[in-house]
């Protein structure tokens, strides 16, 4: 089966990770742009960041066979710091690039004025570039976060079809199911859903407007929860079209409205041939 991971942050996974990926059948990624798990000082780090997730990454991914493509932000947690302020500047000239299938991810950490502005600013930028919006739900407050993310949402005038809530949870995704938003379900060992929560979840919600990720990153996570989930969906008794829609349809029907994914098959390509992507293989030393 095809699986799309709608959100997973491959800078931070080895080779290793790129190759099981690709054995489980993931074929395409979305790499939101995040915190990196310690603050970035300036403007100039973010230009560094957002150029490999646009370039030095899809030639990675591209070796194992993996279509990546990326959602460029300044994330909730670092719209906090007036250092990272000049990123909403920054912006408008990266989405304008062809790897950028949506702004992301946005959203509220701790729900501060700060957050409310990033998130009202990010939305705009959205909307006026034609692109989907990838939205962060808060760890801490979900409830009350997510109401909020859905009143800004409102607010700033983006068709709720163009808008995914992610890292959604039972008591979340009631909320997000009628107003037309994508709901997005994380699958990532013990902070957020496992494979048998998500199962039961679906069987609520339906598969209809559900993206299921990965979501993992540099954090103790797993990038195989969506083949894993797939598993379980089938053992439940999802017919396979239904597996099918959520792990491939709804994230090509997501994106695909930015006019921007590329789904052929990357050209293969063996690093031990040293391709080189400005001067760099994946062979290092090489
Ligand atoms: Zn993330």
């Amino acid at each position: 089966m095809r699986i799309f991971d709608p959100h997973i942050h491959l800078t931070s996974r080895t080779t290793d990770d790129y190759e099981a990926l690709r054995a489980a059948g993931v074929c395409a990624a979305v790499e939101p742009a995040f915190w990196l798990g310690q603050p970035r000082t300036s403007v100039g780090s973010f230009v560094d960041y957002f150029d490999t997730l646009l370039g030095w990454e899809p030639f990675r991914a591209a070796q194992f066979g993996i279509r990546h493509h990326c959602a460029l932000a300044l994330n909730p947690k670092e719209a906090n710091d007036p250092r990272c302020a000049g990123v909403l500047d920054l912006l408008p000239r990266y989405l304008a690039k062809d790897g950028v299938v949506a702004v992301g991810e946005i959203g509220y950490d701790t729900m501060t004025p700060e957050e409310d502005k990033a998130l009202a600013v990010q939305l705009e930028l959205a909307l006026a570039h034609g692109l989907p919006a990838l939205v962060h739900t808060p760890h801490r407050d979900k409830l009350a976060g997510t109401r909020r993310t859905l009143a800004a949402v409102r607010e700033s005038g983006i068709p709720p079809e163009r808008v995914l809530l992610d890292h959604l949870n039972e008591s979340t995704v009631r909320e997000v199911a009628p107003t037309g938003c994508w709901m997005g379900l994380s699958v990532y060992p013990h902070t957020k859903l496992d494979p048998e929560r998500t199962v039961r979840l679906l069987a609520e919600t339906g598969t209809d407007r559900v993206l299921i990720n990965s979501a993992a990153d540099w954090g103790r996570s797993d990038p195989l929860t969506t083949a894993r989930t797939a598993r379980a969906m089938l053992d439940a008794g999802f017919p396979e079209e239904r597996v099918e829609q959520v792990f491939w349809h709804n994230p090509v029907a997501f994106y695909g409205a930015s006019g921007r994914l590329d789904l052929s098959e990357p050209p293969p390509v063996a690093a031990e041939e040293g391709d080189r992507y400005l001067g760099s293989s994946l062979v290092r030393g090489g």
